[in-house]
């Protein structure tokens, strides 16, 4: 067999090793905690998973979904954007249901990149914005961020190569938890209008926020929607990751053109998840409130144990994880193993998420309060004083 070399020149997965001494100090019978994976612990909302269950029982969701999605589906999220925006959506054109939000952001690749084409990812950053580039055939080309510039662009100095189509950005940001206010993206849009390019912002995290802060969206900077789209997913927000529903919105040539690819490659959600997701949007948000608070505790934990072992940590105000540098100039490699070996505790090394990840490691909120607490006591242990 001879695979694609689109295959073969994936990058190796790059927490293998990770994984390979965490299984086998398992075996030896440690107590391991991870905090590598951001997966929520929470349940869905009840009230989600009976409309699920409502839905489930009427046949006339089993069929073949339609491949734009359900319109009630599509005029939740525009309501959606009205609501907590105040941006305006054409749910015909401007909205595109997504099997979860990954598929989007690789699938939006393969509607803008050709080989040969260059997009500008976020480094740290979600590994996929680049594989679903290499995917495509393109060029992934760093755009690094620093502890220097808050872990946002420093897009005043953004010199564009031609052949460069996309500009990737996501805040609240995985890994980095850093949060960019409007100002931010205005300067991306006007990047992306200046330079041709389509602005994708993801929003995965932007309903997991603390201290009162409230995230933007790309698409309320005036004339967004010219050079724009926003991605959006249920997995977060409504502790839904299992479910695979999400939303890209924005610019409707390149929505239309994502449709397009996906028309060819998938037949929509589940037209029953699409009616939970509806329920979800559109029902009551206490939930919402009360898991912020359950994250920002143990954010507060995390931080507090991590300020006493002598790190230099900053409680940040958005996402389900916390960005740690690591102590006495160590590697994130090294730090990250020194936490196996000794305290029995994963974390996801920073290196995993660009080459400017070096030095950190990433700390994930999404297992139970006593969990956390456990790990974080492990830490304070070990390197406090
Ligand atoms: N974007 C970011 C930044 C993420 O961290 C994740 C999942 N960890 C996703 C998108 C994908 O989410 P989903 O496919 O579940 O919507």
């Amino acid at each position: 067999m001879r695979l694609s070399a689109r295959v073969r020149d994936l990058p190796p997965y790059l927490f293998a090793e990770l994984d390979r001494r965490v299984a086998a100090k398992r075996a030896a019978g440690a107590d391991v905690i991870s905090l590598g994976v951001g997966d929520p612990d929470l349940p869905t909302p009840a009230h989600v998973v009976e409309a699920l269950r409502r839905a489930a029982e009427d046949p006339g969701t089993h069929r073949y979904p339609s491949y734009y999605g359900m319109p009630a589906f599509r005029e939740a999220i525009a309501a959606f954007y009205q609501r907590r925006f105040g941006v305006a959506l054409d749910p015909e054109t401007e909205v595109q249901p997504l099997i979860g939000s990954k598929e989007g952001l690789v699938h939006m690749s393969l509607a803008l990149v050709d080989p040969g084409d260059r997009a500008l990812v976020p480094d740290p950053g979600y590994p996929v914005y680049a594989i679903g580039t290499a995917l495509a055939g393109g060029a992934p080309v760093s755009l690094p961020m620093s502890a220097a510039t808050r872990f946002l662009p420093d897009l005043d100095a953004l010199a564009v190569d031609p052949g460069t189509k996309v500009l990737w950005l996501n805040y609240p940001s995985n890994p980095t938890a850093a949060v960019a206010d409007l100002g931010t993206f205005e300067k991306a849009v006007e990047v992306a209008r200046g330079s041709q390019l389509l602005l994708c912002h993801d929003a995965a995290y932007s309903e997991i926020t603390f201290d009162g802060y409230v995230a933007p969206s790309v698409l309320q900077v005036p004339g967004a929607k010219d050079v724009a789209v926003e991605f959006g997913s249920l997995s977060k927000t409504y502790n839904m990751t299992g479910w695979r529903v999400g939303y890209a919105v924005g610019n409707a040539e390149a929505i239309g053109a994502l449709a397009t690819v996906k028309t060819n490659l998938d037949s929509g959600v589940f037209d029953a998840v699409q009616l939970a997701a509806v329920a979800a949007l559109t029902g009551p948000q206490d939930h919402v409130e009360e898991m912020r608070a359950v994250y920002q505790k143990r954010r507060d934990v995390v931080v507090a144990a991590l300020l006493d072992a002598g790190m230099e940590v900053e409680p940040p105000l958005g996402s389900i994880y916390v960005w740690v540098p690591a102590p006495g100039g160590r590697s994130s490699e090294a730090f990250a193993t020194e936490l196996l070996d000794e305290a029995a505790v994963v974390v996801a090394p920073g290196t995993g998420y660009g080459a400017n990840g070096e030095g950190y490691v990433r700390i994930s909120l999404t297992i139970a309060d006593a969990r956390i607490e456990e790990a974080m006591e492990r830490i304070r242990v070990r390197f406090g004083s």
